[in-house]
């Protein structure tokens, strides 16, 4: 199989590392670098793709501008340069992207917000609707609050969980290294790019070495994680060198890059998650209207629901039975087990009367339910 086409893809998650944001000596971004980045990114997004941005760079941006010292920052110093960091950086990004039309949205992610089921779902869906509004998500770990225990520490990661919770097709990891190496390339001069990855083994894990530069938390190590992730997710990946103007074009024109390959794809990755991995928490029974509506690739709506079993809350897996018993499919549920029964069998124009807040008008919406096959008769 060749290496793919930027063009191949649908929506691509962009990751731009702290160093080659911000200068870090001047204590602001390197604005003509991403300016040039902003104008790659309009490209590919006035060819009809979805991108979203991760960007780092808050904490960098907020202790040089800060005039903090060199060194390791304890934890509420990071939260703090953060604090002031990411108002710096999220100004750059609109007004960068805005001098192409183009509207930035700011998504500040806990490691909850990816690992706890409801939350995912409430930061999918956001993210969902400013592509559907053609926005640019800009996207950063929240740093003033997160703390040790439930962080990332480093975008590359986030990226990934990013990538898969969006369903995006391609992660590119723009860095301040071109590539993976088969040996530590400041060590050994020897040592060689290699253009492409088909399976993450332990040969590759070991060409790992530590982190790179004073700005990025991330070394080679957190790239090889992202890469499990978003392989894992059914996208493909792209470590690829930042250090020059215009990397988006560099990497479509052929320059030099590392791809981690996946053999899957978003759609179906993430069906194979809802459907194999997680455990259903409750059952929800529906009439034969909905049996239809589901098999004809609808979503289900409270009013075809009949019956509500389990302790589940919003964002956990159900399992959906049609009216005689027998399983149609699983999905994620969109209101937890309480609300569920006061709006079961109800129509969607009801949701807000009933539980006073405007909820979702599915009970599940169509891209979170896999569909089983059809019983044989
Ligand atoms: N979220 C951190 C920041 O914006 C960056 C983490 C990283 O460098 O990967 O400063």
């Amino acid at each position: 199989m060749p290496l793919p086409a930027l063009k191949d893809f649908k929506r691509i998650v962009i990751k731009v590392g702290s160093s080659l944001l911000v200068d870090s000596a001047a204590g602001r971004v390197k604005r003509s670098w991403l300016v040039a980045l902003a104008e790659d990114i309009a490209k590919l997004h006035g060819q009809g793709r979805d991108v979203l941005v991760v960007s780092s760079g808050s904490i960098a941006l907020g202790r040089s501008r800060l005039k903090l010292p060199r060194g390791a920052l304890k934890l509420e110093e990071s939260q703090g340069a953060a604090a002031v960091g990411q108002i710096a950086l999220a100004r750059i990004w609109s007004e960068v992207l805005g001098q192409h039309g183009i509207e930035a949205g700011q998504i500040l992610l806990t490691l909850n917000d990816t690992e706890e089921r409801r939350r995912y779902l409430n930061a999918r869906s956001t993210i969902g609707k400013l592509l559907d509004w053609r926005a640019v998500p800009v996207i950063n770990e929240n740093d003033t609050i997160a703390t040790s225990e439930i962080r990332y520490g480093d975008n590359d990661r986030l990226a990934a969980r990013v990538a898969s919770m969006a369903s995006a097709d391609l992660l590119i990891l723009l860095s301040d290294i071109d590539g993976l190496y088969d040996a530590p390339p400041t060590a050994d001069n020897n040592a060689k790019l290699i253009p492409r990855v088909d399976a993450i083994t332990a040969e590759i894990e070991a060409m790992a070495g530590a982190a790179g530069s004073e700005l990025s938390r991330g070394g080679m190590r957190t790239k090889i994680e992202a890469a499990k992730i978003a392989v894992g997710a059914g996208a493909h990946m792209i470590i690829a060198s930042g250090k020059i103007d215009h990397p988006l074009q560099a990497i479509a024109k052929g320059r030099r890059c590392t791809w981690f390959m996946t053999a899957a794809n978003p759609v179906t990755s993430r069906k194979r998650w809802i459907a194999g991995t997680l455990e259903a928490k409750g059952t929800l029974t529906i009439d034969a209207g909905a049996v239809s509506a589901l098999r004809a690739g609808k979503s289900l709506l409270p009013a075809g629901v009949i019956r509500i079993e389990g302790r589940f809350a919003r964002g956990d897996a159900v399992v959906v039975r049609g009216p005689d018993g027998h399983e149609i499919g699983r999905g994620l549920v969109a209101y937890d087990a309480d609300d569920a029964e006061r709006i079961k069998g109800r129509s969607s124009g009801d949701i807000l009367t009933i539980l006073e807040i405007g909820g979702r008008a599915e009970m599940i919406h169509r891209d979170d339910l896999v569909i089983g096959p059809r019983p044989k008769t």
